[in-house]
């Protein structure tokens, strides 16, 4: 549902779980492959770049994964580089410095996943896009969103309220009341 697309990709400041990009995507944290749940519980925003390349893998495994072919370039020695500056890293301190890495990620994810299942966001999202049904070709994702931007943001500010408090605010700011 669109309504399930934009509360997803515009968390985490609608950036990219993994690399801070535009997310532009859904990517299930526990692979669908592996039994993780297809709806938002199990979700974060991401680009197609990262999305294309984490496919089926956890977080950490890919992570760690790229790390050390990141860190591990050059003639079959431990190198550590890219991310760190360091040059003259032990197999173990690369080991060390990826799992700290890891724990950061994994508190990321624990946190954008609790903004994504608070009930209030989720509920404002839910009661302001639910008729919009499924992304479709004439009707997508980026398109709503585009459109929407500027009531999430809005929203986001005051709190996520409910429909008669937005309601209820714009008569206001028409200077009428509601029992007008
Ligand atoms: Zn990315």
């Amino acid at each position: 549902m669109i309504w399930e697309w934009l509360a997803v990709l515009t968390a985490n400041n609608g950036e990219c779980m993994y690399c801070g990009g535009t997310s532009q995507t859904m990517d299930h944290v526990i692979p669908f492959a592996d039994g993780g749940a297809d709806d938002p519980t199990n979700l974060v925003p991401v680009c197609h770049d990262c999305n294309r390349r984490k496919r089926d893998k956890t977080p950490p495994t890919w992570f760690i994964g790229m790390d050390l072919t990141i860190r591990w370039y050059g003639s079959g020695t431990p190198q550590g580089g890219s991310c760190l500056g360091d040059s003259s890293m032990s197999l173990r301190e690369m080991y060390l410095s990826v799992h700290q890495e890891v724990l950061a990620l994994l508190d990321d994810l624990d946190t954008v996943a609790a903004e994504i299942a608070d009930p209030k966001r989720r509920e404002w999202f839910e009661t302001r896009y639910r008729w919009y049904g499924y992304p479709s070709a004439s009707y997508g994702v980026p398109r709503a969103r585009q459109q929407a931007e500027e009531r999430i943001a809005d929203g986001k500010e005051r709190g996520y309220p409910s429909l008669d408090a937005e309601l209820a605010r714009m008569l206001k700011e028409k200077g009428l009341s509601p029992a007008d």
